[in-house]
Formats: C-alpha cells, structure tokens, sequence
C-alpha cells in the first residue's frame, strides 16, 4: 500500500513538473539536503564519508565538498540522480560521486552511490552541458548510465530505457 501511495505521488509530480528531468526549487532543495545529512550520518569521525569503488575495485576516504544541484536529473517516477564533489582525505585527488535518490511518501532515501569522475569531480563528465539524464541501466541492480556498455558492478549489458 505504502508503495502505490508513493508511485501515486511521483505521477503527480511528474505532471507537475512539466517533463521527465525538471526538478522544481522545492525538490532540489530536499534532494540536496537529504544527500548531505546521509553524507553526514554514514560518515565517521571528523566527516570522514567511505565509500567503495566499484570500477576500481578500492575504499576512498572522503570529504564533501558540496552537492552540485545543477546536475539533479529525475530519472524515472520515483528516482533521482545529483553529484556531490568531494575530494580525498590524504592526497589531492577530486572525485564526483552520484547519489541515486528514491522519492518516497515520507521524504527521500538514497539507494545507491557511485564514484564518478575521479580526479575532476563532479564537473568532469557533463562540465557546462547541464544535467545529463542516465538512458540506460543494469537490469539487475538499477546502475545506470548515459553510455551504453556493460554494469561496472555485475557485468551485465547495461539497457537502453
Ligand atoms: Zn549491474
């Protein structure tokens, strides 16, 4: 029931918002503040935010420098994407990491986090072009990507939506 209360809401706030992709003020403003206090509550001492590579197969320890609004995108009813710059606690390497946001009745609940961009953050991949909506995903576990290929997570052949 909580489940088709909550699918009801994303379908009203699709229309609202006009088209897939637009995010009103409010919304941004939630998705944002949620993706810092998970930051914040999955962090250890000091604001230390860990987090596993998938790509590369290692732990990062990070710090969050900010969560850039101006990449939020919706991806379908329910799931949003936003990139937060961070950078490493010992070395100077900059990271972009994409928190995936389900949209739920009671507020927002990040689902997934993929490290993105190592080295030049959040601007490195969609730098000036805007948001970049993800068109295609892992069948198995919702990664998704706007480049076609295979899951960095669990090797299958990522599908256009
Ligand atoms: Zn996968």
């Amino acid at each position: 029931m909580r489940i088709e209360i909550g699918a009801l809401a994303a379908v009203v706030l699709l229309g609202a918002a006009g088209r897939a992709g637009e995010i009103s003020a409010v919304d941004k403003k939630g998705l944002g503040k949620a993706v810092r206090r998970y930051v914040q509550s999955e962090s250890a001492e000091q604001g230390v935010f860990v987090v596993h590579d998938a790509k590369l197969d290692k732990d990062w320890s990070l710090k969050l420098i900010a969560v850039r609004p101006e990449t939020m995108v919706q991806m379908d009813q329910k799931l949003y994407k936003v990139c937060g710059d961070f950078r490493q606690l010992r070395g100077a390497k900059r990271l972009g990491l994409d928190f995936l946001v389900n949209r739920t009745d009671t507020g927002w609940a990040v689902r997934d986090v993929i490290v993105q961009n190592v080295g030049q953050g959040c601007a490195g991949a969609g730098a000036g072009k805007g948001p970049v909506a993800a068109t295609y995903a892992c069948p198995m576990d919702g990664y998704v990507s706007d480049k076609p290929g295979k899951c960095p997570r669990c090797g299958m052949e990522l599908q256009k939506k």
